[in-house]
């Protein structure tokens, strides 16, 4: 029986490659979707494209399955990273796995003055990030950086990127107009549940590489303003055109 379910896997992919399954993904395969002996499922590591590969062994303990053809060649995603103050309950969750179908490559949890949620589980995310890149058919797992405060970000970025930064201030410039100049790296910064204080506004749009940016005449919570901006922002400079 064909199967489409697709695993993330850390080791290259090769024709013949013998790839060992972790006990959760063996037990997934078989438990959960009943799949059995030399049934197909797809594989992605990030670089070598996706591949089918056959299930040859299960157990308690794990399994193995072997490559036996590139089903796509790989594809990158554009440098698009989200900068996010962390907000609370499993908005947090949503946000990371909305961002990964969305297209992000990056996800940096951001600190900043008024952000009440200061502890993150990266690893939590990057689980989330897995299983969001399984499930939308992308060939790569965004990079999910250690929280780090406001201030680390700007030493972060590069000569060919823009950092717009979400201002519900509402004098700002549009998506569009302030990725005018083609950047080759976007980040995007959402603030946290009680937004940005008036020093780190000042702050930000002061820097040379900064632009304030608008999601329109209402006040979205963080994580409809990260949805609603990913969304823009695919559409007039990534990968959505
Ligand atoms: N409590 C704040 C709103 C914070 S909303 C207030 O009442 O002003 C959380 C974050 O979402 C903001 O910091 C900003 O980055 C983003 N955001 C929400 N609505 C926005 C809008 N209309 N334009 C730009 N950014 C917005």
């Amino acid at each position: 029986m064909k199967s489409s379910q697709r695993l993330y896997v850390l080791p290259s992919l090769s024709e013949g490659a013998r790839i060992t399954l972790d006990p959760y993904q063996a037990h997934y395969l078989t438990n959960v979707l009943r799949l059995n002996l030399g049934s197909e499922v797809l594989l992605f590591n990030g670089h070598d494209g996706e591949w089918a590969a056959l299930i040859i062994s299960t157990s308690k303990k794990g399994g193995e399955v072997v490559c036996v053809r590139q089903n796509r060649a790989q594809n990158s995603v554009p440098h698009l990273r989200l900068a996010f103050a962390p907000v609370k309950g499993d908005r947090t969750d949503y946000i990371v796995e909305k961002a990964t179908e969305l297209g992000a490559s990056v996800i940096a949890p951001i600190i900043t003055d008024r952000t009440i949620v200061r502890k993150v589980n990266i690893e939590r995310f990057r689980g989330r990030c897995i299983e969001a890149a399984e499930q939308c058919g992308r060939m790569s797992v965004p990079d999910v950086v250690e929280a780090q405060p406001l201030s680390m970000l700007f030493n972060d970025l590069s000569v060919d990127e823009i950092l717009l930064f979400a201002d519900e201030a509402g004098d700002a410039m549009s998506i569009k107009d302030a990725l005018e100049t083609k950047p080759s790296k976007v980040t995007l910064l959402i603030g946290p549940e009680g937004g940005f204080t008036d020093a780190e506004r000042t702050h930000l749009r002061a820097c040379d590489h900064v632009r304030p940016v608008s999601l329109g005449p209402r006040i979205l919570r963080a994580d409809t303003a990260t949805f609603a901006g990913l969304a823009l922002v695919q559409s007039v400079w990534g990968d959505w055109k």
